[in-house]
């Protein structure tokens, strides 16, 4: 994690750095261009003292040697000759000494011959000064440090006689100095090297040379050996030095007297300039500590001027984590700093921050909202409130565990409504709904409050619940279910009248899938109504068998197509009145190589909804065309095939592009083909199979409704239908001879049908008897094992032609002649 340093910390930092670096640089500044004015201070003073020097020396040099010509020319009979001159100044010689500071004095002539002195020791020097005068024609001054520093100068004299006269005087240079100092208030010394042999280049070579005061000695021997050992001769003549010693500041300057000299000799002037140098520390301490009190003083004025920005910075920093947090009340109440006059960016951040919040937890809100809303869409059935499939397989899996652990009995209930498809096809899916709804409430009244109940799909129901090993529960409940639904569902005004189909599976084994306990309870569910409904089922394997078998039969059926197994056995109908021919019912006929002849009612009702079904529908229309065009050839041009339509067939969309391709190809005029529909048939989808038969019947095609009287469609459906035949079921033709009620229902079928302009079929007529009745009642149309049974297609044509006598059939001619 990177170290936090806040905003306005930085920009504080950076601010305090900025006043830092300009303050320097501004103190540099200052206290530099002081340095420089002091150095060049010190410079003058410099130039002033070798100025004054140079001044003074000359001044005293100008002065003895204007005396001496002066001296000449007025005492004009000493400068006769040289012996007189001579003679003049060792008589002269104590007024010299005394008043002009004479030391010693020499003469000499032209040809360098010393002809008086009062000095008693040698000096070459002076040789050579007088050797360079007579070459010049000049004076030559030299100062030179032999025991005592003098100034040595020689001058031309010329005398009366015209000789060439040459006077060397050594003044002490006492005066000069004295001069120096009352003009420059300077200390003065010479300096010069201790040998003079030696090639004085160090400054610690060089010694003090007299003339000097004792105090004067003193104070000067200590400065010399204050100096630094290293400070080189050459930077103290240039630019002098500076020396601080027992609280007092010195300048020093050395300045070379005699440059000419081989052996140079300094005159140092020793400054005090104590004064001076503080008045400049004063200065430059006075800079340094204004630029500190001014950077000091903004500091403060800076952090005082942002105090309020970064506490507002520092407010929202605190504040905005609290969105990510959720924490929208207290990011509301937490508090906030407003600027004193004008709104800016924070403010500006701040609202912004505020509107996110709204934002968020609105949007929060909803998220929430939504969830809760798509948890219940998963979990649970809007229509009833139960819930739903999702939460049984949620349930189910606690359900298994908790029976691991306890060891106890689980129970799965299908429940099923009988008709519950007939209420949402006559009343509307209002009603149904309504229906449903309080259907759910009755059978959550049958239960205990442990028993858990699901709505798992349209009309079907699961209650599960957890009961003793050894307990019988279910059998009760289902009962008790029932029971209950013995008493209508009352919808608005309507009632509703209805049964119910339960299915249990039941598991000690809580290694059972839960999937498998549901599918179990289906199929006993299944079986309930299969025999007939309004009853319950408790699983077994029986059932789990007839399921195997279905799926074995689908794929069975399949490879039948393909192989060509199944064929048309043909059932004569006769018009009873007449023994006539009127046509057949194609009858499906499956022969399985192994096991043989396969019923229609085995396989037909298990294939019903698959795709195979399909499949063999088209495959039998086909087939009728077929044989239509075989009876043709036969000379029966007029007779009638009746096929059967499953449910699904009749809603497929390929039906009608298939039938027309048919009468293309064939072309036939389809009156000859009667489609017979169940009752189950026509109700699956009202609306969509009204229209399916108008259109075909626009074709051409004809209709019969089978097994009438076994389902529940009234006669006022009928009349809405385009329908031609109506096929009496076979259970009323059965009963008919020996069951008074079959028989008013056949009586009253028949002249009802026959009002309507439709033609009756009577099914399943076995005896002569039947047929006589059948006659009696003037139904057209009998059809059964009486007259004669399906006859395989194979087998048809052949028996046609022995059969049937000018379309008579030939067992009904009696009959017919009989009556
Ligand atoms: P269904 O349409 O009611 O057909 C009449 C059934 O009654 C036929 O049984 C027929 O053999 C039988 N039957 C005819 N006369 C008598 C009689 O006097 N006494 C008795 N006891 N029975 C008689 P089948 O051929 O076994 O067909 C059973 C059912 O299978 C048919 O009942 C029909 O619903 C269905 N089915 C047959 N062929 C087809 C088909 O090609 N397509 C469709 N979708 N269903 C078919
Ligand atoms: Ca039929
Ligand atoms: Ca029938």
């Amino acid at each position: 994690m990177r170290k936090f340093v806040s905003l306005p910390t930085k920009i504080m930092g950076l601010l305090m750095a900025f006043l830092l670096i300009a303050s320097a640089s501004l103190t540099y500044l200052w206290v530099n261009k002081n340095n420089q004015d002091f150095y060049v201070q010190q410079q003058t003073v410099r130039e002033q003292d070798k100025k004054q020097f140079d001044l003074i020396r000359d001044l005293l040099r100008t002065r003895v040697e204007f005396w001496f010509e002066s001296f000449v020319h007025f005492q004009a009979n000493y400068a006769d000759n040289i012996d007189a001159t001579a003679f003049f100044f060792e008589h002269e010689f104590d007024y010299l000494q005394l008043n002009w500071q004479i030391n010693d004095l020499w003469l000499f002539n032209s040809k360098l011959d010393l002809r008086f002195t009062t000095s008693r020791t040698e000096k070459n020097y002076i040789l050579n000064d007088i050797e360079q005068v007579i070459n010049t024609q000049s004076s030559v001054s030299h100062i030179r440090c032999v025991q005592e520093c003098q100034q040595q100068i020689s001058m031309p004299i010329l005398s009366s006689s015209g000789e060439l006269v040459v006077l060397s005087v050594s003044s002490s240079l006492m005066e000069a100095l004295a001069a120096v100092n009352r003009s420059t208030f300077a200390k003065l010394a010479v300096l010069g090297p201790e040998n003079a042999s030696l090639n004085a280049v160090e400054l610690q070579n060089l010694i003090i040379k007299p003339p000097i005061s004792f105090a004067n000695r003193e104070f000067m021997q200590k400065i010399l050996t204050a100096l630094p050992k290293d400070l080189p001769l050459s930077r103290m003549l240039d630019s002098g030095y500076r020396l601080a010693l027992d609280s007092n500041v010195y300048l020093l300057n050395l300045l070379p007297i005699d440059p000419h000299l081989e052996n140079p000799i300094y005159l140092m002037f020793v400054h005090d300039i104590s004064e001076s140098s503080m008045a400049h520390n004063q200065y430059q301490e006075q800079v340094l500590s204004t630029s500190i009190i001014a950077v000091v003083f903004c500091v403060i004025a800076l952090f005082l001027l942002t105090w309020r920005i970064r506490r507002r910075l520092l407010l929202i920093a605190e504040q905005l984590p609290l969105l990510a947090q959720k924490k929208y009340q207290e990011f509301r109440t937490h508090k906030s700093v407003k600027s004193w006059l004008f709104s800016d960016e924070i403010e500006l951040l701040q609202d912004s921050a505020n509107l996110l919040s709204e934002e968020l937890e609105s949007l929060d809100q909803k998220i929430e909202q939504n969830t809760r809303e798509l948890e219940n869409i998963a979990m649970y059935d809007r229509l009833t409130g139960l819930p739903n499939r999702n939460m049984l397989n949620h349930q189910l899996k606690k359900l298994l565990a908790i029976m691991k652990r306890e060891s106890n009995k689980l129970t799965v209930m299908f429940f099923d409504f009988d008709k519950f498809r007939k209420i949402n096809d006559t009343h509307g899916h209002d009603v149904g709904d309504a229906f449903l709804v309080n259907a759910a409430l009755r059978i959550r009244g049958c239960l205990r409050d442990s028993d858990m109940l699901f709505r798992f799909g349209a009309d079907e129901f699961v209650v599960a619940f957890l009961e003793n090993k050894h307990s019988e529960g279910a059998p009760f409940l289902a009962t008790k279910l029932i029971e209950s639904f013995r008493e209508p569902i009352a919808v608005d005004e309507l009632l509703f009248y209805t049964s119910s189909s339960i299915g249990i599976a039941s598991s000690v084994d809580s290694s059972i899938l839960m999937d498998d306990l549901v599918r179990q309870s289906d199929m006993a569910m299944y079986a309930s109504k299969d025999a007939g409904g309004n009853k319950y089922s408790t699983f077994n394997d029986l059932m789990q068998k007839a399921v195997i078998r279905k799926v074995e039969l689908e794929n069975e059926v399949r490879d039948a197509l393909e192989k060509g197994e199944f064929s048309f056995a043909l059932q004569p109908q006769v018009e009873i009145a007449t023994g006539k021919l009127f046509g057949f019912e194609a009858l499906i006929r499956w022969n399985h190589p192994e096991r043989g002849f396969v019923p229609p009612d085995e396989f037909i009702p298990l294939i019903e909804n698959t795709g195979n079904m399909l499949k063999i529908g088209y495959w039998g229309l086909n087939k009728a065309f077929e044989i239509l065009q075989q009876l043709d050839e036969l000379g029966l041009s007029d007779l009638k095939i009746a096929v059967n339509l499953s449910a699904s067939q009749f809603l497929d969309p390929d039906l009608l592009p298939f039938l027309r391709e048919q009468i293309k190809a064939f072309n036939r005029n389809p009156s000859q083909i009667e489609l017979e529909l169940t009752e189950r048939t026509v109700v699956a989808d009202i609306e969509q199979t009204l229209e399916t038969m108008r259109q075909l019947k626009a074709m051409g095609f004809i209709f019969s409704i089978d097994d009438f009287g076994t389902g529940y469609s009234s006669l006022a459906y009928l009349k809405q239908m385009p329908v031609d035949i109506i096929k009496i079921d076979r259970s009323f033709v059965s009963g008919m001879s020996d069951n008074n009620a079959d028989m008013q229902i056949v009586s009253s079928t028949i002249a009802m049908v026959q009002k309507l302009g439709m033609q009756v079929v009577a099914e399943g007529v076995e005896t002569c008897a039947q047929m006589k009745l059948l006659q009696s009642l003037s139904c057209e149309i009998g059809q059964g094992y009486f007259i004669a049974r399906p006859i395989p297609e194979s087998e048809l044509y052949q028996m046609l032609s022995e059969k049937l006598q000018l379309g008579i059939w030939d067992k009904l001619d009696k009959l017919a002649r009989a009556t």
